[in-house]
């Protein structure tokens, strides 16, 4: 008999559990408090629930809190992990330190549908979704989870084609009945589907990021998605929320030599933005085999971020970490993985 996986459930979703099992109704939330406040992985340390009701869980149910396989620690202190899924596939997760702040990118999907012309992910296909145990195994699995200040969905996949596994993490994460974090420490990254991103903004007060990657129509040739989603129909509706105050609104802009990164490149995409709370974060590229991009030097980097600053756009150099340890998305599992 297969065992169901406590972890990734919510209170409610516990709650019926429990009724299932013939235990209190309270126990959903004492098993609530056990796995996701005190971290409990042996039902053996549940103290508060009855030894009967204890030992009828660990018949029925497994904690689902299951380490890596493989770790690889960078030179920089990033430290990227593989988590091998009950199907044999492979998801990973990096953690990247960075003096008071310790981030989590986690993966969403077993592959991706969208295909971005820079990303090693893209190349492997969409395999299958996440389910919400398999997204929190990540975030409590890795060895620093208890240091944890901040969760990005960054990682393998895009977050808005399965938000529904997405969002129940973010209500774990989020609630008083679960890790009680702060929506202002999870960031989703998005290629910008429409109805995702807005059902993600209407449901969650987390901060979004939109890869952008280029002002105009050649978007298309990196980031397939923008056939479908143009950029500047989810410019216009990024207008529609307000972004000033809790909830930060930031784009990804890869910097790729000889593609998008002309200082008229950098005006354009002031005139895209402009009026739009956010920021714009300038990334080097990182090389992945059989594609012939490459990143901009530094010197260009920081003319396009110092164009961008003069026009008013927010703009900062984001620091490339564990380039050492393959950290670009998909690497790892592509090497490793099914
Ligand atoms: S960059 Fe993100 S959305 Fe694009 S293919 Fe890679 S994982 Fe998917």
């Amino acid at each position: 008999m297969q065992k169901r996986v406590l972890v990734g459930k919510t209170l409610s979703e516990l709650k019926q559990l429990a009724q299932e099992l013939k235990m209190p109704a309270f126990a959903g939330k004492q098993i609530a408090e056990w796995l996701y406040e005190k971290r409990v992985t042996d039902f053996s340390a549940m103290t508060n629930i009855s030894k009967q009701n204890r030992e009828r869980l660990a018949e029925e149910c497994s904690v689902g809190v299951e380490p890596p396989v493989h770790q690889v620690v960078s030179e920089d202190g990033t430290e990227k992990y593989l988590f091998s899924l009950s199907d044999g596939y492979t998801v990973e997760t990096v953690y990247i330190p960075d003096r008071e702040r310790a981030t989590l990118c986690v993966s969403s999907q077993v592959g991706c549908k969208m295909n971005c012309l820079f990303c090693m992910t893209g190349k492997q296909g969409f395999q299958r979704n996440l389910t919400p145990a398999e997204i929190m195994n990540q975030i409590l699995a890795v060895p620093h989870s208890q240091e944890l200040t901040n969760i990005v969905f960054m990682g393998m996949g895009e977050p808005t084609d399965n938000l529904d596994s997405v969002l129940t993490v973010i209500e774990i994460l989020t609630s008083a009945w679960g890790m009680a974090w702060s929506p202002k420490r999870i960031t989703l990254s998005t290629v910008g589907i429409r109805k995702g991103v807005k059902r993600f903004l209407d449901e969650s007060k987390c901060h979004l990021a939109v890869s952008l990657h280029a002002p105009d129509g050649r978007r298309a040739k990196y980031m397939p998605a923008e056939k479908a989603f143009p950029i500047s129909e989810m410019i216009a509706m990024l207008r529609e929320y307000d972004f000033s105050h809790q909830r930060r609104l930031s784009f990804e802009y890869i910097m790729l030599r000889g593609v998008n990164d002309s200082i008229e490149d950098a005006q354009k995409l002031s005139e895209l933005l402009k009026g739009l709370d956010c920021r714009v974060n300038l990334i080097r590229y990182h090389a992945i085999p059989g594609i012939s991009l490459q990143s901009s030097s530094d010197a260009t980097i920081e003319a396009f971020r110092n164009e961008l600053n003069n026009r008013g756009v927010v703009a900062t150099i984001r620091a490339s970490r564990g380039e050492d340890v393959s950290a670009a998305c998909g690497m790892l599992a592509s090497q490793k993985g099914k």
